[in-house]
């Protein structure tokens, strides 16, 4: 394809992407297809010979839209959103031309000095205190792998990269129990093992963790020889919206000596509005945090904000310097691959600095307010229905309810026959062993004639006979 062709293309993929989003209301949310049918149409061997745009635009079209669920649609209330906002997609495909591998300051100096500066940004609007430094990770799972890893070293006093965790003593992380599966996954990928992941149970309204069961539970494994490394926390945690009590914890922390990390991966954006931050009251005493600007801010996946007290404790974890990623420059830089799991990284800081100079904080503020007060008001219209009932309270936009009476096998009918009929999109989860159904609002451009529709989805599908 000569690059002249190139921008043929390239001018169609974007009037294409401006119709989809225009007209997208008019497709079911969740993908209506069975498994296997996307497979079926697509050749078992790769073509000898090459295809034209056209053709492959119409294949694109014709095969593989049917099998998408509508991550941009408006009515997409399941899982967290993952927003993609125009400003953020159109600095996408402006990385995605240079594609720039930005591993190194020297590998893209611009890459870099704006992921500082962007981080920068970020902790300001989030309100986060000047001494937290940030990097731009892959994921949430990634910054949680990177901050569990660093717990592990820091207890270890810098041993268990040379070698390993046998014959030290047995390592104790505490959560709670309503946290991520990505915190269980660190705990697997560090050598820590799912056994020293201690879940402290929950109560109240935030569903916060007992703090006296962690301080009990600390105490109770440093008389038994282990060695307690860290607490990681949650402020708006995955199935109803948990939030832990930073401030006890950050306590607890600081007189056990223990390294901090805190998972707000979805609700960590709603904080650049200030009246929300009294959900994660002392953040600003911990050691890691991590937000998704991938989630509700609008910048694309992936994007995961990772703000650090010292990065020279991540540093000491993770810095690894062969020769041929020696950089030999002056003065005080930063390979923010030292920072991350992975060497290779994306130019991940374009799509923030479009995203927040285009709407600016105001414009980012107004949807996030939007999206929790029309999500409230959904939920307290279905509180006054006499056939369902509300179960866990609004945290943010997310709340869960049931239809009164409802089985487990009740609720999921309830949930794949919303889902079938295509107008919104909800999932389940589990509230005290129980199954409920579980919504969610924060897709950039929905509108209240979106929470209009599902509260008429709902209310109609459950009452068919
Ligand atoms: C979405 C989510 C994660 C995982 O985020 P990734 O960026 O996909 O790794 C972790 N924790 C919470 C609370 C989440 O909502």
């Amino acid at each position: 394809m000569s690059w002249d062709d190139f921008a043929k293309h390239a001018k169609d993929a974007a009037d294409w992407g401006a119709q989809y989003h225009k007209t997208i209301r008019d497709r079911p949310v969740r993908a209506q297809t069975a498994p296997g049918d996307i497979a079926a149409q697509l050749d078992a061997t790769p073509p000898e010979t090459g295809t034209d745009m056209g053709a492959l635009m119409a294949d694109f079209e014709q095969i593989v839209m049917p099998g998408i669920t509508h991550w941009q649609h408006p009515r997409f209330f399941a899982y967290f959103n993952a927003n993609a906002a125009p400003a953020s997609v159109l600095a996408e495909f402006l990385t995605s031309i240079i594609a720039p591998q930005c591993m190194l300051w020297q590998t893209s100096p611009a890459a870099t000095e704006m992921e500082s500066r962007m981080m920068d940004w970020l902790r300001h609007g989030l309100g986060l205190p000047d001494v937290f430094q940030g990097v731009i990770q892959d994921s949430a799972s990634s910054a949680t792998l990177a901050a569990v890893l660093t717990m592990r070293e820091r207890a270890l006093t810098w041993k268990g990269n040379q070698s390993g965790l046998s014959g030290q003593p047995t390592l104790r992380i505490y959560c709670s129990d309503q946290v991520h599966t990505s915190i269980d996954r660190a705990i697997w990928v560090s050598g820590i093992g799912e056994d020293n992941l201690v879940k402290i149970p929950t109560s109240g309204a935030l569903r916060g963790m007992n703090t006296a069961a962690l301080q009990a539970a600390i105490s109770a494994d440093r008389a038994a020889g282990h060695l307690p490394a860290g607490i990681i926390a949650a402020t708006g945690a995955t199935g109803m919206g948990a939030c832990d009590d930073m401030q006890a914890i950050a306590a607890i922390a600081k007189a056990e000596n223990l390294y901090t990390h805190l998972d707000a991966a979805w609700a960590g954006t709603a904080m650049i509005c200030p009246e929300f931050r009294t959900l994660w009251d002392g953040a600003d005493q911990f050691d890691s945090i991590v937000f998704n600007p991938h989630k509700w801010m609008g910048a694309q996946f992936d994007c995961a904000a990772h703000f650090l007290r010292d990065p020279d404790l991540l540093r000491q974890t993770l810095a690894i310097r062969p020769e041929y990623l020696k950089t030999h420059a002056q003065g005080d830089i930063i390979d923010y691959s030292e920072w991350s799991v992975p060497l290779g990284r994306r130019f991940r800081a374009l799509k923030l600095w479009f995203l927040m100079r285009h709407y600016g904080m105001e414009g980012l503020r107004t949807r996030i307010r939007n999206h929790v007060r029309w999500s409230t008001a959904l939920c307290d219209r279905l509180r006054a229905q006499p056939d369902f009932e509300i179960i866990t309270n609004p945290i943010l936009s997310l709340w869960t309810f049931n239809a009164k009476g409802a089985s487990d096998a009740d609720t999921q009918t309830l949930v794949d026959a919303i889902n079938d009929d295509g107008r919104i999109y909800l999932t389940q989860t589990l509230v005290d062993g129980v199954k409920v159904i579980r919504f969610t609002a924060g897709q950039f451009d929905c509108e209240e004639q979106d929470f209009d529709t599902a509260f008429d989805t709902i209310t109609q599908i459950a009452r068919r006979p």
